[in-house]
């Protein structure tokens, strides 16, 4: 049986409080890292006792895995249903299931069989709208549901959390586990101070009022200048890069090796692109110029990329610093040695931003805390990692309402002409999205990404503000005293920073100064 932490024994109390007042479908808010499938595994232990039935869904196999791994550490034996899946066994009280399985057989009666079987239902990332069929199928109207997400936020037209769920229990905070040490806590760099005096906070749904965000939401902004920064900040820490797409990937990979950083990408698989079959079209011609382009630096470059699974493993054994990818290494991934995570780009999703700070976030031996390069200003608009966010089953439905934005070929959305190569645009109207026109192949010139130098940002996430300070490289001695103290960081940090700036001379000196014993200037000098 695996000892539970007493958050999670909190949470499990919460649920059947929920269950027992005659609630069925919860969703269960908890942080990345607070180690939800425990939780989850122990459920089915408490229902399995009762001879009841749980089946735990999912949507990526490595999550299969972990699940059942940690629901065979709690002694119950549990059925996996995966791909190919034809026949139940009736002998479990516990079943892991893909979801993509479950989605294809759940109207065949042999499976509605097995679902009228079940008596719990766990759900894990349950804001992905992967699970939608689950609700629309009603074969768990009248059952216990459990979602299980560290963000329970839907948007736009997605389905409403309302219609599948009652209620959010929410769980511990992130800056409570980072207390706890089941965490640790971050040092934040970003384009500038987050301004969040501008932006009108509506405290009834603890979120920026929309009208005054829209502006940022309407123009992200991502800058350059990964390699520099680096070098600048945090030099030589075991780094995860998360980039664009394909080309942003391998150019990203290509400048660190350059100045002698081992970097490796990883990329979804590119198949050569076809020469279109009528040549006259010049939308599809200058798409397939496009692709093919991409599709040769891809090739050029293979030596910086390899088979997924060797990838990790290398960097899993520290063979090269610094992992380059646009998304794949996300949510499931988990390398708890990674110093260092780098956004190179600005999104609006708020699941995604967690998830990518989350690679950064675990603890491991001699790990102080995890720097946090935003290029995209994704804090400001999406909130610090440590933010206590607020959470609702009801989003807006402002996104995707009305007519999508459009722009005239050859002009820029806010009307400005454009030429390329002295050549104008065919003047019909295509979506602004568009950077190929399909008509007349007109292609949009890439934006100049601006090379910033980042700043040390401490935030204050109770009060909503953020100043300014120094790179720790500059900081005088009590400068930096005065930054431990603000960050509320760990004793060990502050070893940490010392030794980096002078190794164990600077920590003497220091000692010194602040007045430390000599046996606590000697643990100092041991931890580093
Ligand atoms: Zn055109």
């Amino acid at each position: 049986m695996v000892k539970l932490r007493p958050y999670q024994n909190e949470s499990i109390t919460d649920i059947k409080t929920f269950f027992k007042s005659g609630g069925l479908h919860c969703i269960i808010q908890a942080p990345t890292g607070s180690g939800k499938t425990v939780i989850f595994s122990n459920l089915s232990m408490l229902v399995a006792e009762n001879s009841k039935k749980t089946l735990i869904l999912t949507d990526r196999s490595e999550l299969l895995y972990q699940a059942g791994g940690s629901i065979k550490k709690t002694g119950l034996q549990s059925m996996y249903i995966q791909a190919g899946a034809k026949f139940i066994s009736n002998a479990f009280n516990c079943y892991v299931g893909m979801s993509q399985t479950l989605r294809k057989r759940y109207k065949l009666p042999y499976w509605i069989e097995f679902f009228n079987s079940i008596d719990l239902l766990i759900i894990d990332e349950c804001h992905d709208q992967q699970f939608n069929w689950v609700f629309e199928s009603g074969l768990f109207d009248n059952k216990h549901v459990i979602g299980f997400t560290a963000t329970p936020r839907h948007s736009g037209k997605m389905r409403q959390l309302a219609l599948d769920y009652t209620k959010i229990i929410e769980g511990v905070e992130v800056t409570e586990l980072i207390k706890e040490g089941y965490l640790v806590g971050d040092d934040y760099y970003g384009i500038e101070p987050p301004d969040l005096s501008n932006v009108e906070f509506d405290h009834k749904t603890g979120d920026y009022k929309t009208g005054s965000l829209f502006q940022k939401f309407n123009s992200p902004t991502t800058y350059t200048g990964a390699v520099k920064n680096y070098k600048d900040i945090c030099p030589d820490t075991k780094t995860i890069c998360f980039c664009v797409n394909i080309e942003h990937c391998v150019k990203t990979a290509i400048a660190f090796n350059k100045e002698g950083i081992t970097a490796r990408f990883i990329v979804s698989n590119l198949s050569r692109p076809k020469i279109p079959e009528n040549k006259e079209n010049a939308g599809k011609m200058a798409k397939y110029v496009e692709r093919k382009r991409v599709y040769d630096l891809l090739q050029e470059n293979k030596h910086l990329t390899g088979e997924r699974k060797q990838i990790f493993k290398d960097f899993h054994e520290n063979k090269f610093k610094i992992l380059i990818n646009a998304g794949i290494a996300t949510k499931g991934y988990d390398q708890p040695d990674i110093e260092t995570v780098i956004v190179l780009r600005a999104t609006l999703s708020t699941t995604l931003w967690l998830q990518m700070l989350g690679r950064g976030s675990r603890i491991y031996p001699g790990k102080t805390h995890f720097n946090i390069l935003d290029f995209g200003g994704n804090a400001e608009r999406l909130g610090h990692y440590t933010e206590k966010r607020l959470w609702s089953l009801w989003h807006e439905k402002f996104e995707g309402e009305g007519l999508p934005p459009i722009k005239t070929c050859g002009f820029h959305s806010d009307g400005r002409p454009i030429q390329v190569n002295g050549k104008p645009g065919c003047t019909r109207p295509i979506l602004a999205s568009y950077k190929i026109c399909p008509f007349c192949g007109f292609t949009y010139p890439k934006k100049e990404l601006k090379e910033i130098d980042l700043s040390m940002i401490i935030i204050d996430s109770q009060n909503h503000t953020a100043k300014k300070t120094k790179l720790i490289k500059e900081m005088s001695n009590s400068e930096l005293h005065e930054c431990w103290k603000d960050k509320g960081h760990k004793t060990p940090w502050l070893w940490k920073q010392l030794w980096y700036k002078g190794g164990t001379e600077k920590i003497k000196e220091f000692g010194k100064e602040f007045g430390w014993t000599q046996s606590n200037i000697e643990r100092a000098i041991k931890f580093v």
